[in-house]
């Protein structure tokens, strides 16, 4: 297996996270993938077993790959700018929308109040988080109504919405349509094209 270099925990590195060693702050710093949190080598927090840790030469690098910032060591520096918590909340929105996604569990992964990650998010993205799971679970549910032959019930499951009559309600108000009439108009298209596609040949 080859790894990046850069990526790689060596036995100096990992000795200075042991030993909290600050004179390594500036050369990089270590995520734990069971918590999805990252911290200064410095950092006083319990030390994370060896095989979790994943090395970064910088913070942005560990915000890419999805971490969070510890609250402790504030490995960011003094504040995360807004366009860069925004990102993390988007990030964990895209990868748990299927979940019963609260403002406040949300507020809870990305560490502030619910209300200042509601005036923040909508400052950055123009909507409000809410409304941004929501299209989000909607666009996901026209993937499934044209892709595949699950029902509504369990399209309204997959995307997060466990009560299908919400769901279908939250659908129409979205898109104009029902689910149901929304596939039927997918169906009939994609054979008109068909049709179309044959007769030119
Ligand atoms: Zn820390």
């Amino acid at each position: 297996m080859t790894h990046k270099p850069e990526h790689d925990l060596s036995d100096e590195k990992w000795q200075a996270i042991l030993s909290n060693d600050s004179t390594y702050d500036r050369t990089f710093i270590y995520a734990v993938k069971t918590t999805g949190i990252f911290c200064k080598p410095s950092c006083k927090s319990k030390a994370p077993l060896k095989s979790n840790v994943r090395i970064f030469n910088n913070y942005l690098e560990a915000l890419r790959d999805g971490f969070r910032p510890c609250k402790r060591c504030k490995p960011t520096g003094e504040k995360l700018p807004n366009e860069e918590w925004v990102a993390q909340m988007k990030f964990y929105i895209d990868n748990h929308f299927h979940e019963n996604l609260s403002l406040e569990k949300l507020a809870d992964h990305c560490h502030g109040s619910p209300y200042h990650l509601h005036r923040v998010f909508k400052q950055v993205t123009g909507l409000t988080p809410v409304n941004y799971i929501q299209q989000l679970r909607i666009n996901k549910a026209c993937e499934l109504l044209d892709h595949s032959n699950l029902s509504i019930a369990e399209i309204a499951e997959q995307v997060g919405i466990p009560n299908t009559p919400y769901f279908i309600t939250l659908f129409k108000k979205k898109t104009g349509l029902t689910p149901a009439a929304y596939r039927d108009k997918q169906i009939k298209e994609m054979k008109e094209e068909k049709y179309h596609d044959e007769s030119i040949s």
